[in-house]
């Protein structure tokens, strides 16, 4: 465990040619208090927790001091924004500050988010408001713990500064971690317009920092195409399990290490409707929760066109090099999917009809209006010759037979593949979460927090650390959302 001064801070980006990236100050808010830290964030840079508490970290992190091998500088990249091609974006209230190296020889990048302007800042104030950067913070330390990939939050700094949104709000800086920042837009900028040089530096750049293996490979630019499709395909899967929705799948916002990345208006589901669109600037539901697997296909084909100079001198040939990489991702997410469906429904078989037994189910939360997170959870209470333990999760239907008709072909199902309850039961609730930060447990946390008492995102914190685990005395973080959990609006204000 080191204190802030014992860590080691290098920036191999700045390394890279001054179009990359701005070197940037930031601009530090007045009276900076700690919101929150995450202690697993910390283990991942071996910082002690403590070190946090200290008036240097609190001047580190809100941008007034940096320390030796610090950096700072924005990122330029660039992106297609529902659907259009803008040219420029970048850093635009993001600051890039270096990259540690912990024990185990990984490298994490340190970011401060709502640090002040860069070049990149258009019209924005780059700053982040408080709300906004405890829904980031929380997130990303909760799809932490349910085993998502996600960058992570190292902690989180308040000031009184005013920042002007639809309302007047208070400022805020997050801390992010993550291996590379680097998004799909960082290749597309390069590409439209035509520096392939920088491009094939960026990629060189991208395979030596984060991908060294792949370098080995026959055709290691192809290799990190096919390898990102992979890991997109995996993480849209894994959001989709779990009921997650990004709500601004630009390709800017899209992590070149398959991470969860840059969380705005997003949103777990409550009752299960596949078509929910958690970002209430998305009229035309672009981003919908179960159009993410098609969306996370579309981002890739920009990437893969961005890197298409990197594929092969002959443009026929580089274009089915692409399209080659590209037919990687339906397989790996159908593939995670399914199995991941058929863990959380406590299948160890696979078997023909498994696909309808599960169509039927999430059709009938659908039209009962059934909690997603709940119904999975419960499913584990249910016993093969116990209908009365079905109580809690028939309940969750509001037409209590639609469960009835399913559960006697769900057990009739897990009879045939010689299930039993216990080891079920355990496994599946190793896989369902109990708690998932949901929109009004947030804003819960959010309103109290503007209040000055942070005690609540703390205590989230915590509970979301662990989805899986009972923790019996935080049930009321498990229960069904309130009535005005349908009234809270997210848009991409943040
Ligand atoms: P986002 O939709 O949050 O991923 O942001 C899209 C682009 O807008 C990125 O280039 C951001 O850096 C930039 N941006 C968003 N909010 C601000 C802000 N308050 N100040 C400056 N730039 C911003
Ligand atoms: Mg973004």
């Amino acid at each position: 465990m080191k204190s802030l001064q014992e860590l080691r801070f290098d920036n191999r980006f700045a390394r890279l040619p001054g179009v990359f990236y701005s070197p940037v100050r930031p601009t530090p808010m007045p009276d900076p208090y700690l919101v929150a830290a995450s202690p697993e964030a910390c283990a991942l840079i071996d910082l002690d927790p403590r070190a946090l508490r200290t008036p240097e970290a609190r001047d580190c992190f809100i941008g007034a001091r940096l320390l030796p091998g610090m950096q700072p500088l924005a990122a330029l990249y660039a992106g297609h924004q529902f659907g259009h091609y803008v040219p420029q974006l970048g850093d635009g209230r993001a600051i890039l500050l270096g990259e540690v190296r912990n024990q185990d020889g990984s490298f994490w990048e340190l970011q401060l988010k709502g640090a002040g302007l860069t070049p990149y800042s258009r019209d924005g104030d780059g700053r982040a408001v408080l709300r906004s950067s405890i829904r980031e913070f929380l997130c990303s330390e909760a799809m932490a713990g349910l085993g998502i990939p996600t960058t992570r939050a190292l902690c989180l700094l308040g000031s009184d500064e005013e920042v002007y949104r639809e309302q007047i709000e208070t400022g805020a800086v997050l801390v992010r971690m993550a291996p590379s920042f680097v998004r799909f837009g960082s290749f597309e900028v390069f590409f439209y317009r035509e520096q392939y040089r920088h491009l094939r530096e960026l990629a060189d750049y991208v395979l030596a920092h984060d991908y060294p293996a792949l370098r080995e490979a026959a055709h290691p630019y192809l290799a990190l195409l096919e390898e990102v499709v992979r890991r997109t395909a995996r993480l849209v899967a894994q959001w989709q399990l779990v009921g997650f929705a990004h709500g601004v799948l630009n390709t800017d916002n899209m992590s070149i290490l398959g991470l969860t990345l840059d969380y705005g208006p997003f949103g777990f589901l409550d009752r299960y409707d596949p078509g929910f669109v958690c970002n209430h600037s998305d009229h035309q539901g672009r981003y919908a929760f179960d159009r993410q697997p098609s969306i996370g296909l579309w981002n890739l084909t920009c990437l893969a066109q961005a890197m298409l100079p990197l594929l092969d001198e002959d443009g026929n040939r580089a274009a089915e090099l692409a399209q080659q990489a590209l037919r990687g991702y339906e397989p790996a997410l159908v593939e995670t999917w399914a199995d991941g469906m058929r863990a959380k429904l406590g299948l160890r078989e696979a078997h023909d009809g498994d696909r309808e037994l599960l169509g039927r189910l999430l059709d009938a939360m659908h039209r009962q209006q059934a909690d997603y997170t709940l119904t999975f959870r419960r499913l584990a209470d249910l016993r093969l010759d116990d209908p009365a333990a079905d109580g809690p999760v028939r309940d969750l239907f509001i037409e209590r037979e639609a469960f009835d008709a399913w559960a006697r072909d769900y057990r009739a199902r897990l009879r045939a593949e010689g299930s039993r309850d216990a080891g079920r039961q355990a496994a599946m609730r190793a896989v369902n979460p109990r708690y998932v930060l949901r929109n009004y447990l947030a804003q819960q946390a959010i309103e109290r927090a503007a209040r000055g008492d942070f005690s609540e995102v703390e205590r989230l914190r915590r509970v979301l650390a662990r989805p899986f685990d009972e923790q019996p005395e935080h049930d009321d973080l498990a229960a069904l959302p309130p009535e005005w959990a349908d009234q809270i609006s997210v848009s991409c204000s943040s």
